[in-house]
């Protein structure tokens, strides 16, 4: 394969956007060399603007679980761009998606759609603090919730402390009132709860982690949090702009058979297009602009473009067999890849939930950050690269998931699977 035009695109690009990129993790940081420029995408396939054809496992980050144009998801769009592309006033197509995301999800009586899943979570935390009227919260190490100040914060020393800033720019005071649990960890979480009684008004978790890698969560860990933070008080919410519509498509809730009191969405709701969106009960969402005096605004929110592609995405996720399918061809993969890993002596460990998967070079399974920090990210990086010279692109970061959709076939994933065996040997 040969990348050269990429190259010099990025070289290009280097000079006017920062880093080349408009988001971090599409940089290869994580396992060295320059990020590919794409040129076009058709159902499991990216084209890069060399012409080489790659085996996509990034999604996009999420969104295109139906595949890449899929025809019914294009005509919507285009559809609806002839009719204009902002009105900023009511439109139908706002109501209707929102009738459908709250069928998947009983916990959401009312929906609020925003542009993107960092804006769903912060908002969800402004409700939250709202409606208790407490000013602290608590995430789960390793969990990303987008890039808004409260939620760029990690661990200080010792789980009940208070937050430290993850980036120059947060302030130290604001990352005080975010408090960190190790995920999969209810005992911590109880802990932290009653050191601060009465004070924290929510904890934010992705009830399947992908920000870490793909990491499940243990059995009745979920319900455990949920009890816990019911017993003071404490709002749970559940961050799935990565699950929602991805495991299931009533999302983790339905999965796993628990149910968030706020839950934010994003990704696959929009089909592609810039959408996030957050719901609770309607006694919850009262709060929000213009029932209540919780403000929380945006001009392309709703935007009919992006409901659009959402609602026709949201169609074909509710054909027959859909998620069936993708834990075949979930199961063809994660099987294969065990398989070869024993054949070739390789500490390898595979998590997967449907079409979420992460192949940690590890030995043992990985269930929180402190695991995730202990894979083999060197191996990663010469394995990253020997896939995509073989013509498989994975995500660049041995710490953020894979995502496969229903366009990928049978064939798509033995053709991965022989890039494996070779690359394993790197
Ligand atoms: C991607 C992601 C976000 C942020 O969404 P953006 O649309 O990138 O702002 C928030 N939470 C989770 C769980 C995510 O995976």
């Amino acid at each position: 394969m040969n990348f050269s035009k990429s190259a010099a695109a990025m070289e290009r690009a280097r000079d006017v956007l920062v880093g080349g990129v408009n988001s971090p993790v599409r940089a290869f940081k994580g396992v060295g060399g320059h990020p590919i420029v794409m040129a076009r995408a058709q159902g499991a396939y990216l084209f890069d603007i060399d012409g080489n054809q790659l085996i996509d496992f990034v999604g996009s980050w999420g969104p295109m679980i139906v595949g890449h144009a899929h025809p019914k998801v294009v005509d919507a769009v285009t559809q609806r761009a002839q009719l204009g592309t902002s009105f900023g006033a009511p439109n139908l197509l706002e109501t209707e998606l929102a009738e459908e995301v709250r069928r998947a999800f009983p916990s959401m009586e009312k929906v609020r759609f925003v542009s993107s899943g960092t804006e769903a979570t912060m908002a969800a935390l402004r409700l939250a603090r709202a409606h208790t009227g407490r000013q602290f919260i608590v995430k789960a190490a390793g969990c990303y919730h987008g890039h808004s100040d409260a939620l760029l914060v990690k661990a200080g020393s010792g789980v009940a402390t208070l937050g430290l800033p993850d980036s120059p720019g947060v302030p130290t005071e604001l990352a005080k009132l975010t408090l960190t649990v190790p995920f999969n960890d209810a005992d911590a979480l109880r802990k932290t709860l009653e050191a601060h009684p009465g004070a924290i008004a929510a904890f934010i978790v992705e009830p399947v982690v992908g920000n870490m890698g793909l990491v499940p969560p243990s059995d009745g860990y979920l319900a455990q949090v949920r009890e816990i933070c019911h017993a003071h008080g404490t709002l749970l919410i559940l961050d799935e702009v990565m699950t929602g519509f991805r495991v299931a498509y009533g999302g983790a809730q339905q999965r796993y058979g628990v149910k968030a009191d706020i839950t934010t969405l994003g990704k696959i709701i929009g089909g592609g297009l810039p959408v996030g969106a957050y719901g609770a009960s309607k006694t919850l969402m009262a709060n929000i602009a213009p029932e209540g005096a919780t403000y929380q605004a945006g001009t392309l929110s709703g935007n009919p473009l992006a409901m659009a592609a959402g609602l026709a995405t949201l169609e074909l996720l509710r054909e027959p067999g859909v998620y069936e399918k993708l834990e075949q061809t979930g199961a063809q993969l994660e099987e294969g890849l065990m398989g070869l890993a024993r054949r070739h002596s390789v500490d390898l460990c595979v998590q997967r939930v449907g079409s979420m998967v992460t192949a940690f070079f590890h030995k043992g399974p990985i269930r929180n950050e402190e695991d995730a920090m202990k894979s083999d990210r060197p191996r990663f990086g010469r394995f990253f690269h020997g896939m995509l010279q073989r013509g498989v692109y994975l995500p660049p970061s041995q710490l953020e998931a894979a995502f496969f959709s229903l366009a990928h076939s049978v064939k798509d994933v033995e053709a991965t699977l022989k890039a494996a065996e070779e690359s394993f040997k790197l």
